[in-house]
């Protein structure tokens, strides 16, 4: 591109005779020009912004202000290098011309050869001189630091702005000053040895670890890269720093991080277990070891779900799953809290509650689970249910267990219209019991006969206590007959047991048979007002409807 395109020069002369002549040369040889008669018109277009690669100058300009002063003025606005134009060769004006410029000059009418060698060579100069100055701002402006110093007296000959910025002398102090001045922690004789090899040409340049202290006294580590660079058969050394403060920093604090993520998943209560996308075990913690029997190094790199998921059905399905999980990160119980059962490796199965979620690790999703031992929790759960639905002195079902049931029941049998049925029990003259022997031995007789119910009644049967010695049970399947016959049984059963300490007991029965239409309200009133038929017949029997 820049081949194609014509330089551009100004000439800034007053005579036309010589205006005309260098613009003849120069457009003979391809280059493009435009022409001002005064220094003022130069400066003006300059500071317009337009753009010349080359400007000759006549010295002698009559009008305003003369070549030389008018360069000083273009200098502080661009850098476009300036040649001179000249009729004269005298010491002086050849002494202000170097002085002005460091482009040289031609004489006025040397001839076309001359010109343009002279332009020629300018242009070459500046590009080699813009080149050098470009570098030199690369290395001025670099966030390393960059020490130039001497090969025999080891002193600073130069350094660049983040050295001065970051070590505080200034680059007049550091020009009497050597790196061990700056370092705090090598003599000279370990400084030499890592000197000599490049002194003697052994080595290229080296590499090294060290800490520079700064004029206020502070210090800072650095990674140091040195080598000999050679000029015009000068040899000085060129020592690049690195700052590793922020580095160090960095580390530092990634290990404290590191160390507080050990100590949560090294302590914590919950097994803490990652799986690759294959499902493979990267990461294991003591409490998994406790929790699921496996040692970190049993487990790491084998598939998890093969060890300790003890539902084959569970692990075809979590199988099916893993190529969308691998693809996307996502699953059926990624992002939730699940309880699941869980096989220990010594092949009891326990209950676990699993958190889990999905983690991006080099380009393919991770699993991290977080599992917990449930086994206590869902005792306890269990034991809180059932105290929920027992009544604690009998352990007969409670009124709103039974209920529960019997609405359910009701349900089935509008459904397929099986029968069922349900009897009242009520203890005959219980206060008369109570009277006599203590209310601890009333509480026995409840007992006695919840036991020997129980002990009569199916699985399916349930036995419940309606409110003080009052007791009904629900008789799924049954039609009013046979639940009057199983009345009649526990009836003569009861009135034949001997209690301890009492002696005999009778109760009442009152039994009804499920009827479409019926309520828990009127199949349960119907064997209430049952039991009070047998009581008024004079107790100690079953009447049913
Ligand atoms: P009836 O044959 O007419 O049913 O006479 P009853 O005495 O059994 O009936 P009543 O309703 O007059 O008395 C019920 C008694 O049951 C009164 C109460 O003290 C006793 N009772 C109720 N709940 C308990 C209990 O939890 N423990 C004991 N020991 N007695 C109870
Ligand atoms: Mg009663
Ligand atoms: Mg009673």
């Amino acid at each position: 591109m820049q081949e194609t395109v014509n330089k551009k020069i100004l000439i800034v002369e007053d005579s036309r005779l010589q205006v005309q002549i260098l613009r003849d040369i120069l457009s003979r040889n391809g280059y493009e020009v435009e022409t001002v008669m005064t220094g003022k018109e130069a400066i003006e277009k300059v500071r317009r912004g337009e753009i010349f690669d080359l400007i000759l100058m006549d010295i002698e300009l009559r009008r305003g202000m003369d070549g030389i002063q008018t360069s000083k003025v273009l200098q502080k606005l661009a850098d476009i290098p300036i040649v001179f134009i000249t009729a004269h060769t005298e010491k002086e004006t050849v002494e202000k011309i170097r002085k002005a410029t460091g482009y040289g000059f031609v004489l006025k009418n040397a001839g076309e050869n001359v010109l343009i060698s002279a332009v020629e060579m300018a242009l070459r100069l500046y590009g080699a001189n813009s080149l050098a100055k470009f570098y030199r701002k690369i290395i001025e402006n670099s966030l390393n630091e960059i020490y130039i110093f001497h090969t025999k007296t080891l002193n600073f000959l130069a350094v660049n702005r983040g050295a001065l910025k970051n070590i505080g002398y200034t680059e007049k102090e550091l020009k009497t000053m050597t790196p061990l001045d700056i370092n705090s922690v090598l003599d000279l004789e370990a400084f030499r040895n890592l000197i000599d090899p490049l002194l003697k040409g052994e080595r290229e340049f080296c590499v090294f670890n060290t800490v520079h202290r700064r004029k206020d006294g502070s210090s800072y580590p650095v990674d140091v890269y040195l080598q000999i660079v050679e000029h015009r058969s000068q040899k000085v050394f060129v020592a690049v720093a690195i700052d590793l403060t922020e580095k160090k920093r960095i580390e530092r604090k990634l290990k404290e991080r590191q160390a507080f993520l050990d100590a949560i998943v090294n302590s914590a209560h919950d097994a803490i277990v990652m799986l690759d996308n294959q499902g493979k075990v990267t990461f294991w913690n003591p409490a998994a070891e406790r929790i699921f029997g496996y040692l970190r190094e049993e487990v790491i790199g084998k598939e998890l779900h093969r060890l300790i998921v003890p539902s084959d059905e569970y692990y075809k399905r979590y199988k099916k799953a893993l190529p969308h999980f691998q693809l996307t990160g996502e699953g059926e119980n990624i992002g939730k809290t699940v309880e699941l059962i869980a096989r220990h490796k010594d092949g009891h199965v326990f209950d676990i509650e699993l958190s889990l979620s999905a983690l991006r690790i080099d380009d393919t999703w991770h699993a991290v689970g977080i599992a917990r031992d449930i086994t206590e929790r869902k005792k306890t759960e269990e034991l809180a249910y059932r105290l929920s639905i027992t009544d604690p002195l009998t352990n007969a079902y409670n009124r709103r267990f039974f209920t529960q049931m019997l609405k359910q029941e009701l349900k089935r049998a509008g459904r397929t219209g099986l029968p069922f049925s349900v009897i009242m029990v009520d203890l005959d003259h219980f206060k008369r019991v109570n009277d006599r022997f203590g209310h601890a031995a009333g509480d026995l007789v409840l007992k006695s006969l919840v036991d020997m119910i129980k002990g009569r009644i199916r699985k399916t049967d349930c036995l419940a206590r309606w409110g003080g010695e009052e007791f009904v049970i629900l008789l799924p399947d049954t039609p009013v007959d046979k639940a009057a016959g199983l009345a009649e049984e526990l009836r003569e059963h009861l009135s034949l047991m001997d209690i301890p300490g009492i002696g005999r007991v009778t109760a009442s029965f009152g039994v009804a048979g499920y009827r479409p239409g019926d309520t828990v309200d009127t199949l349960l009133k119907k064997a209430d007002d049952m039991m009070y038929v047998a009581k008024a017949a004079g107790r100690n029997c079953v009447r049913y409807i």
